[in-house]
């Protein structure tokens, strides 16, 4: 069966779109009527007047889509695409946490439950994580979950204390300082630039620190050929496409030849053609969990 056409012809009659992240594999994201980042994609979500939703992302992005068009149908390819980063913080040791500290403002990042979500009072993803820190008055006490890497990242830009609850991706999470040396010993020439979610020791080497998109507009609209990027392999469909011309490595875990988000890697388009022509995998929400998480999201969306 030719996928793609099918997927055509059953987005118009459903009059559905698919939302795809960098993170996906190409043919996935080759389909997507918006490529994006976390950012990207929720504003994305927020606008679009089609009837359904196909996210292929992962669970909490599918969930805030839904979340924000609670009236619509959203569907994910595959249940099992869930984030190891959002694992980290599950909404019951998340409750106990913020009863310990009750007078604190509360961030979440946007990996993150719905439960989680209902519980802050506004979410941020790496591309304005730094504005919505921002825009909490200095006297402010604040608390920011799950990802602790990125927690600390902006710690230091910014000045502000803030608790941290330590969870982490393990995709990240795991590439150290060894990692990039071997690959800067390799190739000194190339610029290497780095996913906040990634460790301390291994952002002080970075020239650059950004979201997925920064970290792609960062490549094309700098003059070097060579670079070192520290995230998830996805990425380089895109940075290939715009960059052709330049040499563009992934950081990669030392002995291991694939290091990727095997959840995002789960959508696949016999999987979205499934959930366009059978509507499995629909994304059913509490109502009151929708309403309570859909504040902190739109406080982002208006910040942004
Ligand atoms: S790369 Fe990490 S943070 Fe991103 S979806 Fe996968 S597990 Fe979650």
């Amino acid at each position: 069966m030719d996928f793609v056409k099918e997927i055509e012809v059953l987005k118009k009659e459903k009059k559905a779109v698919i939302l795809a992240h960098y993170y996906t594999l190409p043919e996935v994201q080759e389909i997507a009527d918006c490529l994006g980042d976390s950012l990207a994609l929720a504003q994305y979500a927020e606008k679009t007047d089609a009837e359904t939703i196909v996210f292929a992302g992962v669970h909490f992005m599918a969930e805030t889509a839904k979340i924000l068009n609670p009236e619509k149908r959203v569907f994910i390819p595959d249940m099992g695409s869930r984030c190891s980063l959002a694992d980290t913080c599950p909404a019951k040791e998340f409750a106990e946490f913020l009863k310990e500290n009750p007078d604190h403002k509360v961030i979440s990042y946007i990996n993150c439950s719905a439960e989680v979500k209902a519980m802050s009072d506004v979410i941020c993803t790496s591309g304005n994580a730094e504005r919505i820190v921002g825009s909490f008055g200095e006297g402010d006490k604040l608390i920011f979950a799950p990802d602790e890497n990125l927690g600390s990242f902006l710690v230091k830009k910014t000045g502000r204390q803030m608790l941290l609850w330590n969870g982490g991706c393990h995709v990240h999470f795991k590439l150290d300082e060894e990692d990039y040396k071997e690959a800067a010993k390799a190739y000194p020439e190339a610029v290497f630039i780095a996913h906040p979610e990634c460790r301390e020791s291994l952002l002080k080497h970075a020239a650059f620190v950004g979201s997925t998109t920064a970290l792609i507009k960062y490549v094309e609209n700098n003059d070097a050929p060579m670079f070192i990027v520290a995230t998830e392999e996805g990425i380089m469909h895109e940075l290939s496409r715009r960059c052709p011309s330049k040499k563009i490595m992934i950081l990669k875990k030392r002995e291991r030849k694939v290091y990727n988000c095997a959840y995002m890697k789960l959508n696949n388009l016999q999987k979205i053609h499934a959930c366009l022509k059978d509507e499995v995998n629909e994304i059913i929400m509490d109502r009151e969990i929708m309403e309570k998480a859909r504040k902190p999201i739109m406080r982002m969306l208006s910040l942004s």
